[in-house]
C-alpha cells in the first residue's frame, strides 16, 4: 500500500511542501487541502504588483505539476485533527487519512477590536483584499495605513501616487523598527515622505467606522484624521486554533506550532509543520524561531519533505526576508534581538549593511538596497553565530 500525506493548508507551505515531496522521491498519494478556493498562489504581490495593477491575479499563482496520485481539496477547511488515530476532519464533514501530514495554515491578521473588515477597512491577507483595495485606488481617494510593519509599509508605499492622500500611522516612532533597528528604519521613514507619504507615528491609534457617515475615522490623541478607506496591517496570528483541542501539541507564546530543528512537530507522530503556522528549533540559535516569510516557508518545506522520505538534509538556513518600498529592496538575514545593539556599516559605494548584535554575537543583519552585499552579510552572521565561546 502506497503511504498518504495530508497536507492542510493549499498556498505557499502547502504547495511547496507537495512539489519538494515529489522531488525527494516520495511516490505515495498527496492530498492538499486549503479553505481557499484559488489554486495554490503567493502573497508577496498582493501588497505590491498586484495592488498596483501592473500584474494579474493569475500571476501570483504558484508554478508546476504535482504528478500523481494528487489530489486537491480546495474551498474546506481543516476543522480537527487526530494524531493518534491519524486523521483530518473537514468543514464538509469528511474525514481524510493520512501516514504523514504537514500542517501549512499560515497565519490571520490580528483586527481591532469593534473594527470589522468591510468594503472600506482592509485587513490584507489575501487576493480578494488586494483586489477590493486595487479596486478603490483613484485620484480622490484618501487612504490611511495603520501599522508600518512589513505589510503596511508596503501598502503606503504601493499605493502613493495614485491616489490623493496616503498617510502611514504607527505607535512606534519609525517603520519597521524592531525588524531592521533604529538607523535604518528612520533612513525608511525619510524614503517615504519624500516619496509622497505622510507619517503619524509615535501615537496609539484608534478606528472609528460609523455606518451614519461616509469616512472612517483614525485617531490619535491630538488629531482626527477621515479617510475613504483604512488598511489595517498590525500584524498576524497563526492559523492554529483549529489544533487547540489537542493536549499533546505545544504552542509559542503567538501561539505557532512548536516543531524541532525538521519540523517534526512535538506530541505527535508524523505530522510537521511549516511557514507562518510554525516555530522551529533553530539549532544556530538554540531556542525555537517564529518566522513569517517567504523564503523561509519554502526552505521549510524543503526540509520536511526530506525529513519524510529519509533523505540527507542541508545545513539549517538563516531566517531570511525581503521588502520592496518605493523601489528600495530591504533584505534581513538571522534575527534581530530586543536587546540588539546595531552597527551601521557602509560598505563600497552607497550599499549599506547593519549588524545586529546580541550576547557577544551577530544574530543578524539588514542590507538596504544592496544585493550585491546579502552574501557578506549572511557570512558574517554565519560564522558568528558558529563560533565557539572562546
Ligand atoms: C500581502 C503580503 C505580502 C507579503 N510580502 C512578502 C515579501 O515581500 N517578502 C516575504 O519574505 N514575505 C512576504 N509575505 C509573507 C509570506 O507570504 C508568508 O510568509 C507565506 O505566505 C507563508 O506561507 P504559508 O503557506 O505558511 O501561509 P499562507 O500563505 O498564509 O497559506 C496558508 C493557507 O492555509 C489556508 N488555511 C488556513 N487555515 C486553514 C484550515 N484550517 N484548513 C484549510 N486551509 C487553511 C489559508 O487560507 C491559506 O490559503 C507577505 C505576506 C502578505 C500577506
Amino acid at each position: 500500500m502506497k503511504k498518504r500525506c495530508a497536507i492542510v493548508g493549499a498556498s505557499l507551505g502547502g504547495f511547496r511542501s507537495a512539489q519538494e515531496l515529489r522531488k525527494a522521491g516520495f511516490d505515495g498519494e498527496i492530498v492538499l487541502i486549503g479553505e481557499e478556493s484559488h489554486p495554490p498562489y503567493q502573497r508577496p504581490p498582493l501588497s505590491k504588483q498586484l495592488l498596483k495593477g501592473t500584474s494579474p491575479v493569475e500571476r501570483c499563482y504558484l508554478r508546476g505539476n504535482i504528478s500523481e496520485p494528487y489530489s486537491r481539496k480546495l474551498g474546506v477547511r481543516a476543522t480537527s485533527i487526530d494524531p493518534l488515530e491519524k486523521n483530518i476532519t473537514l468543514s464538509n464533514d469528511t474525514t481524510v487519512e493520512y501516514d504523514y501530514a504537514v500542517i501549512s495554515t499560515g497565519a490571520r491578521p490580528i483586527t481591532f477590536p469593534k473594527v470589522p473588515p468591510s468594503s472600506r477597512v482592509i485587513y490584507l491577507r489575501n487576493i480578494e483584499d488586494s483586489v477590493r483595495l486595487r479596486d478603490q485606488l483613484k485620484q480622490h481617494v484618501r487612504i490611511g495605513v495603520v501599522g508600518a510593519g512589513f505589510i503596511g509599509s508596503e501598502v503606503a508605499a504601493s499605493v502613493s501616487g495614485l491616489v490623493k492622500q496616503v498617510v502611514l500611522f504607527d505607535g512606534d516612532e519609525h517603520p519597521m523598527s524592531k525588524v531592521v533597528g533604529p538607523y535604518l528604519s528612520q533612513t525608511l521613514k525619510t524614503v517615504h515622505q519624500n516619496n509622497g507619504v505622510e507619517t503619524v507615528f509615535g501615537a496609539p491609534v484608534s478606528i472609528v467606522d460609523s455606518e451614519t457617515e461616509d469616512v472612517v475615522w483614525i485617531e490619535t490623541p491630538s488629531q482626527r484624521h477621515p479617510f475613504d478607506v483604512v488598511v489595517i496591517g498590525v500584524g498576524v496570528k497563526p492559523a492554529t486554533q483549529w489544533l487547540r483541542s489537542v493536549d499533546s501539541l505545544k504552542f509559542d507564546e503567538v501561539g505557532a506550532l512548536l516543531a524541532d530543528d525538521k519540523g517534526k512537530v512535538y506530541g505527535a507522530e508524523a505530522l510537521y509543520v511549516v511557514g507562518d503556522a510554525s516555530s522551529w528549533l533553530h539549532p544556530l540559535y538554540q531556542r525555537h524561531i517564529h518566522v513569517e516569510h517567504f523564503e523561509s516557508t519554502v526552505n521549510q518545506a524543503s526540509q520536511v519533505a526530506k525529513n519524510i522520505t529519509n533523505t540527507p538534509r542541508d545545513a539549517p538556513e538563516l531566517p531570511f526576508a525581503w521588502t520592496e518600498q518605493h523601489g528600495r529592496l530591504i533584505q534581513t538575514v538571522g534575527v534581530r534581538m530586543a536587546d540588539s545593539k546595531d552597527e551601521v556599516i557602509h560598505r563600497s559605494g552607497h550599499a549599506l549593511v547593519v549588524l545586529f548584535h546580541s550576547s557577544d554575537k551577530v544574530t543578524g543583519a539588514a542590507v538596504f538596497d544592496a544585493s550585491e552585499e546579502l552574501s557578506w552579510a549572511k557570512a558574517a552572521v554565519l560564522s558568528s553565530l558558529r563560533k565557539e565561546p572562546d
